[in-house]
């Protein structure tokens, strides 16, 4: 599944193509990446036509390029998502679903599960009114650390849930979770409310070096007139220090890595650098609550 700094790639890699293009027609070859749109693929099509792309944002995992209009295409990539930038003589790709002829280039959404998507969405140039409740990511320039340091300490779920947790981060996915947990010797279940600001600033810290680590290593791709997305790019399986390394020794410590389940997927994590939360003791009772009853 692309990561957020794949996304980014990909964003870039749109950001040098396809701007100041106007969309000269669109074929929708398959009609369930657009199922979102519900007027339906004709409409969807017809509303996109003569547009011109002006800007290549990103929300999370979400793309929006703006229109002239004021409105915006919103995609995501799901699972197997690619937005490609093609010369229109480039052969057809085998899952191909959308094609925007943008004049001598094509913008082509290929997709084989078909998790992903593109959608119409109206008046999104700034916002997609569909992202609102997605919050930032730690790479955008305006994410709020003190605010989310808050928020973390205000929550009783495990830091690893909140780091999920699309409406207070955004972006940070399975994988980065896992890494920035390790970084920050911290186990994926200890409360944020029994958390000090200090760890949390730590494990965000360790998310973002990771994130643009993993950028750095993946955007080597996109001065290509070829920008391409997939899960298996394996660029990042290099740098990764736990996630998918069950049994493998810890590289600080050398304890083997353990696997649990998790969220009906995996968290990986070193039982001695990241030791499970404790269970708290009772607490300790007065000697007042033990003192035999006055009688009445
Ligand atoms: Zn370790």
């Amino acid at each position: 599944m692309p990561e957020l700094p794949e996304v980014e790639v990909v964003r870039r890699g749109l950001e040098a193509h396809v701007l100041d293009r106007t969309i000269e027609s669109v074929e929708v070859l398959h009609t369930r990446p657009v199922r979102r749109h519900l007027p339906g693929p004709e409409d969807f099509a017809a509303r996109m036509t003569g547009r011109v792309f002006t800007a290549a944002r990103r929300r999370g995992k979400y793309l929006w390029l703006p229109l002239d209009t004021g409105d915006a295409l919103l995609g995501h990539l799901g699972m197997s998502g690619q937005l490609l930038v093609q010369r229109p003589d480039a052969p057809l790709e085998r899952h191909l679903r959308i094609r925007f002829d943008l004049g001598d280039l094509d913008l082509r959404f290929v997709d084989q599960r078909m998790f992903g998507g593109l959608s119409f969405s109206e008046g999104g140039a700034e916002l997609p009114s569909e992202l609102r409740h997605i919050a930032r990511d730690p790479l955008d320039p305006e994410f709020d650390d003190a605010e989310f340091v808050r928020r973390v300490r205000r929550s009783s779920s495990g830091i690893k849930r909140i780091l999920l947790n699309q409406t207070i981060i955004s972006g940070v996915g399975n994988i980065y979770a896992d890494e920035a947990l390790w970084q920050a010797r911290l186990h994926g279940d200890r409360r944020g409310d029994r958390l000090r600001a200090v760890d949390v600033a730590l494990v965000l810290a360790a998310a973002r070096a990771v994130m643009t680590a993993a950028l750095g290593e993946g955007g080597t791709s996109f001065d290509a007139l070829y920008v391409n997305v997939n899960g298996e790019s394996g660029y990042f399986d290099r740098s990764l220090q736990v996630y998918g390394r069950e049994g493998a020794p810890c590289t600080r410590c050398g304890t083997p890595i353990r696997r649990i389940s998790f969220m009906n997927r995996s968290s990986f994590f070193c039982p001695s650098c990241q030791p499970p939360p404790r269970a708290r003791p009772w607490p300790r009772l007065s000697s007042a609550t033990w003192a035999a009853p006055t009688p009445a």
